[in-house]
């Protein structure tokens, strides 16, 4: 369906879990989450509920996330149950990769489309550092795991901190020189911990990666349809792809919404609003009545960000802000 500004939702990023097996310092306190009770969490058949009826307004996309979304106990399933759904065309995830190796077999068996690995070094001592304790051999294992499956799409999320070096970026690139994959740099967002750090540019990137690459080409070809700019450097099999939310706000052509895993429904990950669709379910509403409430939230969907002109806000707008962690919203 279409929003008040014309632009086509169909793309559901579904928070399956808060907790996580890293504690990454922008993302993370070290102590972990906040325990929750189970039963506030929504259950499997609940989240594909809703992907059933988000396919009546146009959802056909989902994206499993968290939290750290293999730490919820049979993922695999989950996601064969919502690529039954007739309607849906894609389900992905987006995960650390430590657990990916010990289940990618049945997330393809299931069904799974795509896997995005978030990578932010190759570093074993800096991701130790970064993750609080991580091993990046984990992470590294499951991300040649997935690569293993020739018609499973695969990215490599880099979030390029202030305080990393540019050997990180020139690194984790170099991942795309042999390998037909993506690597994307993402500018870190002024939400719950990321506040506190100024992260690094898609342009400020660039720039190092191309006095190591040369001069890239622009990639036009069709690469999902999310906000991504991609380029191709000489000689390399991959693409580097750029998601630039802060200094090239997209907002215009966003596409998305996102579910909680508290069953939030939210359509933009700067404000608290949302619909508590777990309310709905769990108080007997029919279909009708929860497509309705989607329906309304999703048309609702602000127009965009304010991440750069905070301090510009009325109260208003700021007592409308999004306090929740990034690992709550689903990342
Ligand atoms: N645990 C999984 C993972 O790390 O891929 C899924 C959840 S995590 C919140 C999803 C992505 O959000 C990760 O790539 C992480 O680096 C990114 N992320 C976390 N906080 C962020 C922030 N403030 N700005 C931009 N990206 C952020
Ligand atoms: Fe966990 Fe992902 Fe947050 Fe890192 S970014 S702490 S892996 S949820």
């Amino acid at each position: 369906m279409e929003d008040q500004y014309g632009r086509k939702i169909d793309y559901m990023r579904v928070s399956v879990t808060d907790r996580c097996n890293l504690r990454c310092v922008y993302c993370m306190p070290p102590e972990g989450v906040p325990s929750i009770s189970h039963d506030q969490i929504l259950t499997f058949d609940e989240i594909t509920r809703v992907c059933r009826i988000g396919t009546e307004l146009g959802i056909s996309r989902i994206r499993l996330t968290g939290g750290e979304p293999l730490v919820r106990r049979n993922l695999p399933g989950l996601v064969g149950m919502i690529r039954k759904i007739p309607g849906i065309k894609n389900v992905s995830v987006t995960t650390n990769g430590v657990l990916l190796s010990d289940n990618i077999n049945e997330l393809v068996s299931n069904g799974l489309n795509g896997v995005n690995v978030s990578l932010d070094t190759l570093d074993s001592e800096r991701y130790r550092d970064l993750t609080r304790g991580g091993e990046v051999d984990k992470a590294l294992g499951g991300l040649e795991a997935a690569l293993a499956f020739p018609r499973l799409n695969v990215k490599i999320n880099c979030v390029p901190l202030d305080d990393t070096g540019s050997e990180d970026w020139i690194g984790l690139a170099s991942l795309a020189k042999e390998r037909d994959v993506e690597v994307r740099f993402i500018e870190m967002m002024p939400v719950g911990r990321g506040k506190k750090f100024r992260g690094r540019s898609g342009d400020e990137v660039l720039k190092v990666l191309e006095s190591s690459f040369g001069t890239p080409e622009k990639y036009t070809g069709r690469l999902g349809s999310g906000p991504a700019a991609y380029v191709q450097f000489p000689g390399f099999r991959g693409r580097i792809g750029f998601i630039s939310a802060v200094s090239h706000r997209f907002c215009g052509s966003c596409n998305r919404v996102r579910l909680t895993s508290e069953g939030m429904l939210k359509p933009c990950l700067q404000y608290s609003g949302g619909a508590d669709l777990r309310e709905l379910l769990r108080s007997g509403a029919g279909d009708v009545k929860i497509k309705e409430k989607m329906r309304e939230t999703i048309f609702r969907k602000p127009a965009g960000h304010h991440f750069t002109e905070e301090k510009n806000m009325t109260d208003r707008e700021i007592a409308c802000l999004e306090e929740k962690e990034m690992w709550s919203i689903g990342g």
